[in-house]
């Protein structure tokens, strides 16, 4: 029986470009800087890791590409990359009340703060754990661990959902029930709720608990 659920956010809720990033910042940066998504790579990874935080990942980005826009600029620019994907998101509003919700992701604060003021299905969620605030990166343990001790979840009792393999099979290990989401297949998911007798819809005989 599942009894609560923890939803990726990246490729599950919202979809993500980080292409649409990087052509803004382009036109503020050194020619000469290089493959600005490689350079920035590793910076990313350090600050969604929470190994460094966003002053440093500011300062970082802006040396390795020699951007000469303002840190507005920056973070707008960094900002503005994610697409509701709304047949999931309906999915959620329809759970809402009837389960827990909560989120695990692989992100920043500066993105936790910018998703939840820009996009309402956030308001849904009981709660999140994200990588940057536990310095533990999907799919090491660590960050899974986390989620069940700050929710109290019964992995058994609980479906896991992300879009990546490694990220799925690391739950899997751990005892989580779980669904490698694909966006271009919602009817799969769909059918994957049936299986489990999920009422993707709140129902007169499948009320709020
Ligand atoms: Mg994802």
């Amino acid at each position: 029986v599942i009894r609560a659920f923890l939803f990726d956010i990246g490729n599950v809720l919202l979809r993500f470009d980080f292409q649409r990033a990087i052509e803004r910042l382009r036109e503020k940066c050194d020619p000469a800087a290089g493959e600005v998504l490689e350079l920035i790579e590793p910076i990313k990874v350090e600050y969604e890791s929470g190994r460094i935080d966003r002053p440093m990942f500011q300062q970082q980005v802006r040396e390795v590409l020699k951007f000469t826009g303002s840190d507005p600029e920056f973070v707008s620019a960094w900002e503005e990359i994610f697409t509701e994907i709304e047949p999931m998101t309906a999915i959620v509003r329809g759970l809402r009340g009837r389960y827990p919700l909560y989120l695990l992701s692989n992100t920043s604060d500066l993105h936790v703060e910018y998703i939840f003021r820009t996009y309402p299905i956030f308001e849904c969620f009981d709660g999140g754990v994200y990588s940057y605030a536990v310095r533990a990166f999907k799919p090491e343990r660590g960050i899974y661990e986390a989620a069940i001790a700050k929710f109290g979840l019964k992995p058994s009792e609980t479906l896991f959902i992300d879009d990546l393999e490694a990220n799925v099979a690391a739950a899997r290990e751990l005892g989580f029930r779980t669904w490698q989401y694909d966006w271009r297949n919602h009817a799969a998911f769909l059918n994957e709720l049936e299986q489990l007798g999920i009422a993707a819809e709140p129902t007169a005989t499948n009320q709020p608990v």
